[in-house]
């Protein structure tokens, strides 16, 4: 088991500095008709509105701009299913460095074109039968390039933070904080942030139903490794929390919830009619458990409380978004 660092909201308030004037600071959104359904006033914090179109930006900006001189002659190496490939891609170049990505073959094709376009060399493996931190480790060790992972890292959870920090610089504290999860580093750095600025704030992840391996690992205090979940939130497709994420998220969270896929389905159709705006699966997970209800545990309880969402990424081609909300 590696070590882990402890991290605190400091970290999250140098990557704040560090990511300023390079990553957007992203509106949040209100509903009426989102507080009528929830019965409570939430804050949406829409990171679909991000530099690449999701938070992720953020983590692997941060990441890259504590690079060495070394580190940047030799450039960056990751693995992800999407949206962190496209943070690393554009990161890099915003900072003149060559970036590798290791994708899953079956990747959505939006974000394998996106991150081709930002100039990052795709490396394709199988998913299913490959593991891709062993092709990543060897790749570093040939290349010298410098790995930062998704999620289990540092930089990365301090990062992600700045985007709840944002949201309680400009909302005050707030009652509860909604958070999508995959493998914890958007989760661990917005708790972070809250439990400096929101002392009070009850932190909640939400995963989908079928990859609930971050609810089984806090409520069993140990790591919990499912396989590959079956679900259309292609950003959580993690079978497993990060050791670094774990470590914050057993100190600072208080729960973490499920929403099934039909949820996220409806949460979709109710950004685009009622708020117009896009989001991706993965990206409607918190907004679900708020406007449908957790699907293990009935509703969060959130009745006349201040509620903050993380809408996590608006990454979803036009034909695979007319699919899902048709069918
Ligand atoms: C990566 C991702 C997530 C999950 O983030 P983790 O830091 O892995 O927990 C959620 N939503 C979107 C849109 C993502 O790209």
């Amino acid at each position: 088991m590696q070590d882990t660092i402890e991290l605190s909201y400091s970290d999250v308030e140098q990557a704040a500095a560090r990511i300023e004037g390079a990553a957007h600071r992203t509106p949040v959104l209100r509903s009426r008709t989102a507080d009528a359904m929830a019965g409570a006033q939430l804050f949406f914090k829409a990171e679909n509105y991000q530099r690449m179109g999701a938070f992720k930006f953020r983590g692997a900006c941060n990441a890259i701009s504590k690079f060495s001189e070394a580190q940047r002659q030799a450039g960056v190496l990751t693995f992800s299913s999407g949206n962190h490939a496209q943070a690393i891609a554009l990161s890099a170049r915003l900072a003149g460095i060559k970036a590798a990505i290791i994708m899953p073959k079956d990747a959505p094709e939006l974000k394998v074109r996106a991150t081709q376009g930002y100039g990052g060399e795709v490396i394709f493996y199988d998913r299913y039968t490959e593991n891709r931190e062993q092709i990543g480790a060897r790749l570093a060790q040939e290349r010298g390039m410098t790995l930062i992972p998704p999620y289990d890292h540092p930089d990365v959870i301090a990062g992600q933070g700045t985007a709840a920090k944002e949201l309680f610089d400009e909302v005050g504290e707030l009652d509860i904080l909604l958070v999508p999860l995959g493998g914890g580093g958007l989760l661990a750095g917005c708790a972070l942030a809250a439990s400096k600025l929101s002392p009070n704030c009850t932190v909640i992840g939400v995963e989908p139903e079928a990859g609930n391996d971050g609810q089984q690992s806090l409520r069993g205090g140990r790591i919990v490794d499912i396989g590959v979940p079956q679900t259309i939130a292609d950003g959580a497709q993690t079978s497993h929390l990060g050791q670094h994420n774990f470590a914050v998220i057993q100190k600072l969270v208080s729960d973490i919830v499920t929403v099934s896929d039909a949820q996220l389905v409806e949460t979709m159709k109710f950004f685009a009619e009622r708020m117009k705006t896009i989001v991706e699966p993965t990206g409607c997970l918190a907004a679900a458990a708020a406007l449908y209800g957790a699907s293990d545990a009935g509703v969060v309880p959130m009745a006349g409380k201040k509620v903050g969402i993380l809408i996590s990424g608006g990454n979803v081609d036009l034909a695979r978004f007319s699919k899902l909300v048709s069918a």
